[in-house]
């Protein structure tokens, strides 16, 4: 079955009571059961939820995997799966990764044990240094959150399964519809749902998904201990945001591949991170592992003077100045201040992540009129 067929009928069964053809928002925290014991498959909505199940099926539909499991924010996902690790357990993760994350790792399971090394993920050799008889899990985002940089995720999980290391890919920013990690080797794919899978900027959700039953197995029980779900009505959002998530993301890649070489000849701007550019280090790479460059771009000005950056993101009209991405509407952002200010200055500087870098979600609007709104906003400083 094609993409786009796959995505709009993902998770969807009529409802066998009534036979609504989109799935009910099961609204209830509790199901009655006819004896003890002997229920219709549901019996407390942390563990189990109707709507939330069809939901979970789609999203193992969408990475090709067994196994769909929807939790409260994509950094509760991130929570669950590293909870499979113990203390003294070592991560490689790569340098260039989402604020948040980073926090996650630094301020929450370091103090409790875990070990993180952070490292050029492009770089097979630098994994390979980092690797010791402790190393559990890598940790991958590609393209990177927000410069771009890809890993090679076929490469890396070969690497990795023999010497029994958990392969993970955070998938935000490419979306199940130009990338499907587990098809190239990785244990365990997951999203920031809130951004592509729901496309509209109206809900906060995370989504995993996975092959390996014995890792499936840990994290429902981590799922359903620890609580992080999401409600029924969220997961009715985002199982109708599925449906036109290639139509979404056909739209984002044109939009993208117009607005990343306008911006790369601009006489005020220094660089482009977008990996669609043939001198991309990892363009080839890119070819091979996604299906398109997608929406996603970071520049640089060059003059990037604090106050100069400043106006220019808070003067564009259809870029929305905001955290998130991934939405309809075109979004613009300044990851020192905004997405990564978790991230101590010296160590993003380090990363390359400069204090004038400006990220932009492109939406699916039209892209001549985006463009325009950019060189507004360009003439202005
Ligand atoms: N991963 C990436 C790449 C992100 O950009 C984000 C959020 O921006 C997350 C994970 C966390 O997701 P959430 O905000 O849904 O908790």
């Amino acid at each position: 079955m094609k993409r786009s067929t796959k995505f709009v009928h993902a998770g969807m069964e009529p409802d066998p009571s009534t036979g609504a053809i989109m799935t009910p928002i099961f609204q209830t925290s509790t199901f009655v059961q006819e004896a003890p014991g002997i229920n219709k498959g549901f019996e407390y909505a942390r563990s189990k939820n109707p709507t939330r199940s069809a939901l979970e099926t789609a999203f193992a539909i969408l990475e090709n995997a067994q196994y769909g499991l929807a939790f409260s924010s994509g950094v509760a996902a991130s929570d669950a799966i590293l909870k499979l690790c113990t203390p003294g357990d070592e991560i490689i993760a790569c340098k260039d990764l989402y604020g948040g994350s980073f926090r996650l790792f630094d301020k929450i399971f370091k103090p409790l044990g875990l070990i993180f090394k952070y490292v050029n993920t492009s770089d097979q050799s630098e994994i390979e240094q980092h690797f010791s008889a402790k190393t559990k899990m890598i940790w991958l985002e590609t393209p990177t959150n927000p410069l771009m940089q890809l890993s090679d995720i076929e490469t890396i999980s070969s690497w990795a399964k023999p010497k029994n290391i958990i392969t993970v890919v955070d998938n935000t920013f490419a979306s199940p519809y130009l990338q499907n990690p587990l098809n190239l080797g990785a244990d365990i794919v997951f999203h920031s749902a809130t951004k592509y899978l729901s496309g509209h900027s109206d809900v906060i959700q995370g989504a995993i998904m996975l092959n390996r039953k014995d890792l499936y197995d840990h994290l429902y029980l981590i799922q359903k201990s620890c609580g992080a779900v999401p409600g029924p009505f969220d997961c009715f959002l985002v199982l109708r945001g599925i449906k036109t998530l290639h139509l979404r993301m056909k739209a984002h890649c044109e939009n993208g591949a117009l607005i990343a070489p306008y911006l790369r000849q601009h006489s005020k701007i220094k660089k482009v991170y977008w990996c669609g550019f043939e001198d991309h280090p990892q363009y080839a790479l890119a070819q091979k592992q996604m299906s398109g460059f997608g929406g996603m771009l970071s520049f640089e000005l060059k003059n990037d003077a604090d106050h100069l950056v400043k106006k220019f993101v808070s003067n564009t009209k259809l870029f929305s100045l905001a955290e998130s991405l991934g939405g309809v509407e075109s979004l613009i952002n300044h990851p020192a201040t905004m997405t990564h200010a978790s991230i101590p200055a010296d160590i993003r500087r380090a990363n390359g992540l400069s204090d004038g870098l400006i990220r932009i979600s492109i939406g699916i609007e039209d892209a001549q009129d985006l463009i325009e709104d950019l060189e507004m906003a360009l003439k202005q400083c």
